[in-house]
């Protein structure tokens, strides 16, 4: 017999065409009343780990990709104070990646009738050497200079915030991004992340900022099909140094057990923060953590005296006037 065409998924609200089908909740929604759930979703993650009020001020770290970008979008639709940071890393890789990011975010603002704060940091500008010249001067980043660009940014994301006021540094995690985090960390036991990966990771330190990820509980396709209903123009290229990545083949594994049981990844990541709020899973290591204070930048650190990224950046500095001339493109990994 032959078979009949299958019906178009329709939105459970409206009964229009669905443009997603989440199957671990076991909803599909056409574009409106997704944008509504994705927003009503943010806001009860913001309110149930109190991540932040609408009388605080929000940095947005925004990379111009599609998570960070729909993060901004979002807080900004639901009324928050919310602002951009964006630090140019000048990673050309061929593809004008740190260029291209750029771009898009001007754009993003530019369509929000360009109103819109945005703190520009770049690396090379500001401290002598790109992402990639740096990790090739420093001993940091031999074979990538992703170690270096992690601490790099960070400690440029605890500047501005503390510089400019901001009680809250918002990243755009989403749950895909944290449970590949969760799985390594797991894989390895490193119980000193595990301690502290989480919604909300308070200030370690007096003058810092709380840093927060308002979009975790959102799978990577959730962000992309948000992006593209709004109309969010965004860099599809993923950083060039990404490429083989441990995180992104603990993600494809991720996947593969997803597509069999729905929703696998969110109870992995929802039922570990479960253990450790509610059992109290690796608290006495939280207990033994102590930070001292940087004599150069007043970031907090793990040892005494400078911190790793003082130390990096003025060998860094140091040894910059060797520096050949870097024509474009040349620092494709
Ligand atoms: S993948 Fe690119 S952006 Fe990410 S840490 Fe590495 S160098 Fe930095
Ligand atoms: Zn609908
Ligand atoms: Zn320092």
């Amino acid at each position: 017999m032959p078979k009949r065409p299958r019906r178009p998924l329709r939105c459970r609200h409206c009964d229009q065409k669905a443009v997603i089908n989440m199957r671990q909740h076991k909803l599909a929604l056409c574009g409106p009343h997704f944008v509504e759930w994705v927003h009503k979703q943010t806001e009860r993650s913001i309110k149930k780990w109190r991540m932040f009020t609408r009388d605080e001020r929000v940095l947005v770290a925004v990379s111009g990709g599609k998570d960070s970008l729909a993060l901004w979008d979002i807080l900004l639709e639901l009324g928050y104070q919310a602002d951009g940071l964006y630090i140019g890393l000048g990673i050309d890789g061929g593809v004008h990646y740190s260029d291209q990011s750029h771009e898009y975010i001007r754009q993003f603002i530019a369509q929000r009738g360009g109103d819109l704060t945005l703190h520009v940091v770049d690396v090379a500008e500001v401290y002598g050497a790109s992402i990639p010249q740096a990790a090739q001067l420093s001993r940091r980043g031999r074979a990538k200079p992703c170690s270096l660009c992690g601490l790099t940014k960070r400690h440029i994301m605890n500047r501005i915030a503390r510089e400019h006021g901001y009680h809250v540094l918002a990243t755009g995690h989403n749950l895909d991004d944290e449970v590949a985090v969760l799985f390594g960390n797991t894989l390895q036991w490193a119980v000193g992340y595990l301690t502290r990966q989480g919604p909300l990771l308070p200030p370690s330190h007096p003058g810092l900022a709380r840093k927060v990820k308002p979009l975790f509980r959102f799978y990577e396709r959730e962000m992309a099909a948000y992006a593209i209903v709004r109309g969010i123009e965004y860099v599809y290229d993923e950083c060039p140094f990404a490429e083989g990545a441990t995180s992104i083949r603990h993600k494809e594994l991720l996947n593969q057990l997803e597509a069999q049981s729905p929703g696998a990844k969110l109870h992995f990541y929802l039922n570990f923060l479960r253990a450790r709020e509610e059992h109290g899973l690796f608290q006495t290591v939280q207990e033994q953590i102590e930070l001292h204070t940087c004599p150069t930048c007043g970031q907090p650190t793990t040892n005494e005296g400078q911190c790793a990224f003082c130390r990096t950046w003025e060998r860094v500095q140091e040894r910059v006037g060797a520096l050949p001339h870097t024509p474009q493109g040349a620092n494709a990994p």
